[in-house]
């Protein structure tokens, strides 16, 4: 490897490791192990160089086949088809053979979470390789933004699919919807950048980055390692109003209150000294008078 290489990688390394900070944080009830996230990186990079092995081999299929054309309409199908579908679909393919069927790979976010890795190791990969053809690290400066995020959020809409799939099988082939919109996705916002119409580009991003929020949200609503702490409480005789089970005395009228039994604050059923809610399943917030 050349010295040129080796900074190219290293420069190429910063918006990678930036946006991994980011990505594995959505994991926020249960951390992914490292080392499926570093696996989940290399299938990325794998993915990025799948495409070049399938460009050469369509090349020398059909020469001229993936000449980029003059024509808008045509360069927007080849944008979608040749560079969006090609990209997504050797992505979302790594994903699926690098991490899909591990254990940890669990819960409805750890779609989006390692469909985000495999999108970093496309772009970090990608990322060395403009750095070498421009023979500088200025073309990082844009790229670090706009397109190594872009890879993630593209991916992101059938990483969802992956993890849905995954936490809640069903026989509809939404993984198949998702990679067709995120390879339209795709496509339109290089289309929009080859067309010097940057402002569409940026609305395209936009658009994506609103649906990976609202599924962040969705993911974390689905997970199942969510906990909710609650507290026991009582009720008091007098006034009626419940208070922490800890609290010897009502906090509403001041009267002692030892008699009446601790409840589960979400759901009102008598709770012991044990960890969580028989009923409800909530953990109960642990206070130095009520533990044991
Ligand atoms: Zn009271
Ligand atoms: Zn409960």
């Amino acid at each position: 490897m050349s010295l040129e290489a080796i900074q190219a990688l290293l420069l190429s390394l910063v918006p990678c490791f930036f946006w991994l900070w980011y990505i594995q944080g959505l994991g926020r009830y249960r951390r992914e192990p490292a080392w499926m996230l570093g696996l989940a990186l290399l299938a990325g990079a794998g993915s990025a160089y799948g495409v070049l092995l399938t460009c050469d081999f369509l090349e020398e299929l059909a020469p001229g086949f993936l000449t980029v054309p003059h024509e808008p309409l045509r360069l927007m199908f080849y944008f979608v088809v040749a560079v969006g579908l090609m990209e997504e679909g050797w992505k979302m393919l790594c994903c699926w053979l690098a991490v899909y069927f591990l254990p940890s790979f669990d819960e409805p976010v750890d779609g989006l979470l390692y469909a985000g890795c495999v999108a970093l190791g496309f772009a970090t990969a990608e990322n060395v390789k403009y750095i070498l053809e421009a023979g500088g690290p200025a073309v990082l400066v844009g790229r670090a933004i706009l397109s190594t995020f872009g890879h993630v959020l593209m991916s992101g809409v059938w990483g969802y699919a992956l993890g849905m799939q995954k936490c809640r099988p069903s026989r509809a082939p939404l993984w198949l919807l998702a990679l067709f919109a995120a390879a339209l996705g795709h496509g339109l916002f290089d289309w929009f950048l080859t067309m010097d119409w940057p402002l569409a580009a940026v609305a395209v991003l936009a658009a994506l980055w609103w649906l990976f929020s609202l599924r962040i949200q969705e993911t974390a609503r689905l997970s199942p390692y969510r906990v909710h702490r609650v507290h026991r409480v009582r009720e008091c005789p007098r006034c009626g109003i419940l208070h922490r089970a800890a609290a010897s005395y009502c906090t509403g009228c001041g009267q002692r209150n030892e008699s009446a039994s601790a409840v589960c604050a979400n759901c009102l059923t008598p709770a012991g000294g044990e960890e969580r809610c028989a009923r409800c399943g909530c953990l109960f917030v642990k206070t130095a008078s009520t533990a044991g």
